[in-house]
């Protein structure tokens, strides 16, 4: 597509954070754009393709506010639009999984304003291959859910045990802003599943900063405690996990941009 005219955002996913995982078409974007909005988990790497002249607007919690209203950045995107500024809002991973890229767009929209989607690779898929696994394998996954271990405030938390229960079905289990909730879901996802099923943890995919904790289920809360793994992390469930420990006791995981010792065994973290 062309760039953007006069009332078009464009909602960019940044990947999960090394650079070399922005698409073309996202590199593209960031170039074009005269203000660029920035989430908190965007890596600074990525704004190297923002023009110098562009307007950059940190609207998480390294922008000075311990976090900017949404309401506040769906009415500057509204505002910067309208200005006929070249809109670019970055969001981590992709604009669309988790991370109210969704709430943004419908506002948007409601608006009367353009919104162009930009796909990213989302965090917990580069948590998968930072592990050396795939979401789904024949022999150990049939398919993926993604959930969120944060509910929106006043709804409730998800039934873990139930979505264990799901999990026994062949699925592999990939849960976005878990780590403040471990213990609960880690007892919740007991109730349905075996304490040996493998279950781990990666801080910061694909960054220099990138942890792993390959774990179970019954002893992720202490391996995670131990390993002092924190935020922004995914936590990784099921049998496709196999593959990482059989990976980690075979042959070191390349990690070229993670200056962290790799594991040499299950639960071993880096
Ligand atoms: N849209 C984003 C998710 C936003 S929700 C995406 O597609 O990745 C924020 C959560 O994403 C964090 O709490 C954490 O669970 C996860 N996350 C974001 N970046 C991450 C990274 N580099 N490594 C691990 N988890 C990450």
């Amino acid at each position: 597509m062309n760039g953007p005219t006069n009332g078009v955002v464009q909602l960019v996913g940044a990947g999960p954070g090394d650079p070399e995982l922005l698409t073309l078409k996202a590199v593209r974007a960031i170039r074009g754009a005269t203000v660029v909005l920035v989430d908190d988990l965007v890596s600074d790497g990525v704004l190297r393709y923002a023009r110098r002249s562009a307007r950059i607007v940190h609207v998480g919690k390294r922008g000075g506010c311990a976090s900017t209203p949404q309401a506040f950045i769906e009415r500057l995107m509204v505002a910067e639009a309208h200005r006929g500024e070249r809109v670019v809002r970055l969001k981590g991973g992709d604009p669309f999984v988790f991370g109210r890229g969704g709430e943004e767009a419908e506002h948007l929209r409601a608006a009367g304003i353009e919104v162009d989607v930009v796909n990213g690779i989302t965090s917990g898929l580069a948590a998968a291959t930072a592990l050396g696994v795939p979401w789904t394998h024949r022999e150990h996954a049939r398919g993926v859910m993604l959930v969120t271990g944060h509910a929106k405030e006043g709804s409730d938390a998800p039934h873990w045990p139930t979505l264990g229960a799901a999990a026994t079905q062949g699925l592999t289990l990939v849960i976005y802003m878990g780590v403040s909730q471990l213990e609960q879901i880690a007892a919740g996802l007991g109730r349905a599943l075996p304490p040996r099923t493998p279950a781990a943890l990666v801080q910061g995919a694909s960054t220099r900063a990138e942890r792993r904790c390959i774990s179970t289920l019954g002893s992720l809360v202490a391996d995670a405690r131990r390993g002092g793994i924190g935020s922004p992390a995914v936590l990784i469930v099921g049998n496709v996990l196999h593959g990482a420990a059989a990976l980690t006791e075979a042959t070191p995981l390349p990690a070229p941009r993670s200056p962290a010792k790799r594991g040499a065994s299950l639960r071993q973290t880096s």
